[in-house]
């Protein structure tokens, strides 16, 4: 499985039972992502920010 970094496009590898929530980091730019599971099942990379935001619930 594959997913994309939202900040260099690299395709970053994931592995098939990679859980929710689990940090990678992208190999070409060293940021630091969250995987997430979008409401299809399919895996998603979501960039951790640091900066405060509104995170929803
Ligand atoms: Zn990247």
């Amino acid at each position: 499985m594959k997913g994309k970094c939202p900040d260099c496009s690299a395709e970053i590898e994931i592995a098939d039972d990679s859980i929710e929530g689990e940090i990678v980091v992208c190999p070409d730019c060293g940021l630091e992502l969250e995987v997430k599971k979008n409401a299809t099942g399919k895996i998603e990379l979501r960039q951790i920010t640091i900066e405060r935001e509104d995170w929803g619930e």
